[in-house]
């Protein structure tokens, strides 16, 4: 069995990813699953959260000393709900970074989800964990161990060599 924050540097790495309120407002939650499905990435940990200030201030406690965290925090904790994902694979931290693209959307390469999707930092669609460790504090931040499953993906042995 995967421990449920993932084997970092395995084909079973795994890492947190939040549709945002605008994403989710603007019904991008399918195309965003679908972008990291039909990569080879597997779904393992899917729920719909309207979260409070607490967990959006834990979430982005690394950022509490920047001029633009408390319009984050309000805007996240008061625009309705995200979906929050666990996502694992070969790679998934650092790659489903390259996927979304770069913290600007204006910035972010067309073909991510950001340079695709979205316009302005403050309302830019995704978050993904920047990093293992994160990846694994995020993870436990946002879902119980029940909560993400432990999936044998069938088409494993058609996306990985061994
Ligand atoms: N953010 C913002 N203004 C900024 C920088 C960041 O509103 O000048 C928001 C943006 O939504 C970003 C989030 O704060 O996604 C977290 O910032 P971070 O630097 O961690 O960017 P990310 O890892 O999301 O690319
Ligand atoms: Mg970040």
């Amino acid at each position: 069995n995967v421990p449920y924050q993932g084997l970092p540097g395995t084909k079973y790495e795994r890492t947190f990813m939040m549709v945002k309120p605008d994403g989710v407002q603007r019904q991008l939650t399918g195309e965003i699953i679908k972008r990291m499905e039909t990569k080879g990435y597997v779904l393992v940990g899917l729920k719909m959260v309207t979260p409070d200030e607490k967990l959006v201030s834990q979430h982005y406690d690394d950022l509490k000393a920047r001029p633009f965290y408390k319009g984050l925090v309000k805007y996240m904790s008061s625009s309705g709900p995200v979906v929050a994902m666990v996502f694992q694979g070969k790679g998934v931290v650092d790659y489903g970074r390259v996927m979304i693209g770069v913290t600007d959307p204006l910035k972010s390469a067309p073909g991510t989800i950001r340079g695709d999707l979205s316009v302005d930092v403050g309302r830019n669609t995704i978050h993904g964990s920047d990093g293992t460790s994160p990846a694994q504090d995020e993870i436990a931040l946002w879902f119980k161990p029940e909560e993400v499953a432990d999936i044998k993906n069938c088409a494993s042995a058609w996306i990985y060599e061994k």
